[in-house]
């Protein structure tokens, strides 16, 4: 039976070649809102290309400011903008985030923090958020993570790293437009797209699936094949692929549940601080005695595209780092419980979360 779901979509999405240059005429009718000034979050690597930036509809009571990618998005970055701009310039009619998963999880979390009172630590999880959030707009320019659709903006706090999840974390307009992701380099292109790849996958393989999430696995699944074993990325179609199954991996999500690889990449996350893409990616390849063929056809991709998946790392890990990452998957029991069913304990312990962590 369909396990029943209820769920905010994206409320507008512009798609398509040169849509970015739409952005100055789909903002126009929500600058009036509030101090009536908008205010573009901007993936550092954009900073200083100017042609890029000439195409930002920036009118001059509007803000610029870029974010570095350094480092995930966390609680502390988002209360010191929030508090920074509400000081300077009182509260903005919009916040447009232009980047990867992370300058639009800053976008997400901060257009939510601007009305709701306090700390974003506090928010940390579940339909905590009080009020809706200001207008807010996602333009990716790297494709994989579904930070472009999802009910989440994940952050780091002093405990947890947990989203600020609930319906209005989601955008109200999203621009996908291929062209910008043209410049991602190659091994980071590879590492996002495959969070697409590894969403359908273990959305598709769990108990907590219904049939929309079966139909947008198998689309961006189909996606993901096109654009890693069978066409060139030079190829236009390549790139349009690529953000349509991003899209799509990540509906995927809102009808189902990730499993074992998100939940060992969150350890590898929080104890070491590896990047949620790429932890995907360390891991993944690990997991045959889940996932199966789909990781054989991983390792296939990884093969043709000679792409660089690091391994032996295990080896310079402490037990105690082990442990320490083997604590932070293990108390993901929602993730358990759809990998495996409600009796994942039987199947689950710490000492098999171990083995994987040691063959990475
Ligand atoms: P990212 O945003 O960290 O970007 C990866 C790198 O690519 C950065 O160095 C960035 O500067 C660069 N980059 C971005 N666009 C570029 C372009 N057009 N040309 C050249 N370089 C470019 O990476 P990501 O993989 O998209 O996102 C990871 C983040 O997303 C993490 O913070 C993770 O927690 C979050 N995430 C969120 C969700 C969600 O549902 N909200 C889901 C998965 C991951
Ligand atoms: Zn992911």
């Amino acid at each position: 039976m369909d396990l029943f779901r209820n769920f905010k979509s994206v409320t507008k999405t512009c798609y398509g070649r040169g849509s970015f240059g739409k952005l100055g005429e789909i903002l126009e009718p929500h600058r009036s809102a509030n101090k009536g000034f908008m205010v573009f979050l901007v993936d550092h690597y954009f900073e200083g290309k100017a042609d890029f930036i000439a195409c930002i509809p920036k009118q001059a009571a509007d803000e610029i400011i870029f974010c570095s990618t350094a480092k995930e998005p966390s609680t502390k970055q988002i209360d010191g903008l929030r508090d920074d701009i509400l000081a300077r310039r009182g509260l903005p009619a919009g916040m447009v985030g232009i980047g990867g998963g992370n300058v639009m999880d800053v976008a997400k979390a901060l257009s939510l923090m601007f009305t709701n009172e306090g700390s974003s630590v506090q928010y940390q999880g579940l339909n905590l958020i009080k009020k809706p959030g200001i207008y807010h707009c996602g333009v990716p320019t790297i494709s994989g993570t579904g930070a472009e659709v999802s009910m989440t903006a994940v952050l780091t706090g002093p405990v947890k790293k947990l989203g600020l999840k609930c319906d209005w974390t989601v955008f109200d307009q999203i621009v996908l437009d291929p062209d910008l992701i043209a410049s991602v380099p190659r091994d980071q292109w590879f590492y996002t797209g495959m969070d697409t790849y590894i969403h359908s996958v273990e959305a598709i393989t769990g108990t907590k699936k219904n049939t929309f999430a079966e139909a947008y696995s198998e689309k961006a699944l189909g996606m993901c094949r096109e654009v890693f074993l069978k066409r060139e990325r030079s190829d236009p179609k390549s790139d349009e692929f690529l953000m349509v199954a991003s899209y799509m991996g990540g509906l995927s999500l809102t009808y189902s549940e990730v499993g074992v690889c998100h939940a060992l990449s969150y350890g590898l996350g929080k104890v070491l601080e590896l990047h949620h893409c790429i932890a995907n990616c360390i891991a993944f390849d690990k997991l045959e005695d889940v996932y199966g063929d789909y990781v054989q056809e991983f390792k296939g991709m990884v093969k043709h595209l000679q792409v660089n998946i690091p391994q032996g790392l295990a080896k310079d890990w402490s037990e105690s780092t082990i442990d320490a990452m083997a604590e932070v998957a293990y108390n993901l029991p929602h993730m358990w419980d759809h990998a495996f069913g409600p009796d994942w304990q039987k199947v689950l312990d710490r000492e098999r979360i171990k083995g994987w962590y040691r063959r990475m």
